[in-house]
């Protein structure tokens, strides 16, 4: 059977994609190596939805601060020596995309997606009555260095311009917002509060929606991996699997870290690199009463509450695909989530703990990649790096459009694989 559009990938990005393309009329099939939708990195991840962080992690100073945590095991960003050789392509156009022009330039590009994205999920939600464990309570971020506070305020003022809404708040304005603070304030040298960024549970939503999709009539084919893309001419012809050739119109290629080994026998450099981060869902056998999700700055740890569970996540680790768990990762970002909630360290003995690892497919200059390729036939929405949740409805609206031949809301250029060729 043909197919309109064919897209590679179940994680929160292709099927949501799917989603779009069947509202616009057309016939969709998802092929998926895995089981069931966003069992990778959309399984466990933080949770939030924050244009609040549209900054890419390449602020300028980056390399000083990556090259002070070189090797440190307890390090929020660790760069394994060995891992070094494999990522020197990507890594110099990370460090020279985080020259301060380019830098603001891709945050702006960011934030704008990530806006129409919340409006977009916002709609969905409405729309099918989606249960995720959504709050629209804002995000608190926290500051324990003046420096790294006065940054943070005059970025956010900039940013205020472009949609962005903030709030200073000193540490007794961040307590009242959420008392659970109080055990930290003392240390606390103030706070930035993000009222219209929200968080949710990205797998409970990946799934529910894969559900509407399927009732929509997409086909998902699951336990099938795509072992390569083949083309004719300037077209793709077809995705080679074990069951056979899967034919269509139209690919859209959103395989998250593994995005780029699809696109590299077309001759397609996609310059994403898998930053590997760690979660740790805890399940308190008492209410934890998080109202705000927390994002502790100079930890770099997030705490979201996501129903009666808490997600705390963070860390970034370059080490390739390796995608062990390592228990001394995980240990950290419990140690710093327990030194703002003592009472977590009860809760390990006594509640349910699950931890878990994934690999953001990250850019080099932090907007993913979305939209047209060399090849008429074949559409990327892949790299969304740390922020897919937030970027992700958005993100798929734009390409669906694409796809469809429609004009999508927002102008495409800043996500484009060319901005790679012509910077
Ligand atoms: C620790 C951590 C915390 C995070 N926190 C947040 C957060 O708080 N907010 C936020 O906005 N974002 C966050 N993110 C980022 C977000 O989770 C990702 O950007 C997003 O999940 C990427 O989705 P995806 O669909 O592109 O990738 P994936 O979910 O990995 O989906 C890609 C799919 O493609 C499939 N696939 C790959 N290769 C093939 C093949 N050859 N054939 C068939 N199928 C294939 C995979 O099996 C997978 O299901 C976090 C990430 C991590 C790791």
């Amino acid at each position: 059977m043909r197919h309109d559009v064919v897209v590679i990938g179940a994680g929160l990005i292709g099927t949501t994609t799917a989603w779009y393309l069947a509202e616009r009329g057309l016939n969709v099939t998802v092929v998926e190596r895995r089981e069931s939708p966003g069992l990778e990195t959309s399984f466990a991840n933080g949770g939030l939805l924050t244009p609040s962080e549209a900054d890419p992690w390449n602020a300028p100073g980056t390399l000083g601060r990556m090259l002070h945590w070189l090797g440190r095991e307890d390090s929020p960003l660790l760069l394994r020596p060995q891992a070094l050789p494999g990522m020197l392509g990507w890594g110099l156009k990370f460090l020279r995309a985080s020259r301060p022009t380019p830098h603001l330039r891709s945050t702006l590009a960011t934030l704008r997606l990530a806006l129409y994205s919340l409006s977009s999920l916002n709609e969905l939600g409405e729309q099918l009555a989606l249960s995720y464990d959504r709050l629209s309570n804002g995000t608190l971020k926290i500051f324990r260095d003046p420096i790294a506070l006065k940054h943070s305020l005059e970025l956010a003022d900039n940013l205020r311009h472009s949609g962005l809404e903030s709030r200073g708040l000193n540490p007794r304005e961040a307590v009242a917002l959420e008392p659970l603070l109080e055990n930290v304030s003392n240390q606390l040298v103030g706070a930035i509060y993000y009222p219209g960024d929200g968080s949710g549970d990205a797998h409970r939503f990946t799934r529910e929606l894969q559900a509407h999709a399927l009732a929509a009539g997409v086909k998902f084919h699951f336990n099938t991996p795509v072992s390569r893309i083949t083309t004719q001419g300037r077209r793709v012809q077809a995705l080679l699997t074990e069951e056979g050739e899967i034919r269509a119109d139209h690919y859209v290629l959103a395989a998250g870290s593994y995005s780029p080994q699809l696109a590299r026998p077309l001759q397609l450099q996609l310059p994403i690199y898998p930053v590997k981060g760690y979660s740790v869902t805890v399940t308190p056998t008492i209410d934890h009463g998080l109202h705000v999700p927390l994002v502790d700055f100079e930890q770099k740890i997030v705490i979201t509450p996501l129903g009666k569970h808490l997600r705390i996540a963070g860390t970034a680790e370059f080490n390739g695909y390796d995608s062990t768990l390592n228990p001394s990762r995980t240990e950290n970002i419990l140690r710093q989530a327990t030194a703002i909630f003592p009472w977590l360290s009860d809760s390990r003995k006594s509640g349910e703990v699950t931890h878990w690892t994934g690999l953001r497919p990250m850019t080099c200059d932090g907007p993913p990649i979305l939209g047209a390729s060399p090849y008429p036939n074949l559409f990327f929405n892949t790299g969304h790096g740390p922020l897919g949740w937030t970027l992700g409805a958005g993100s798929a609206r734009c390409v669906a459009d694409m796809v469809a031949g429609l004009e999508p809301a927002i102008d495409m250029a800043a996500y484009s694989l060319n901005r790679f060729i012509h910077s």
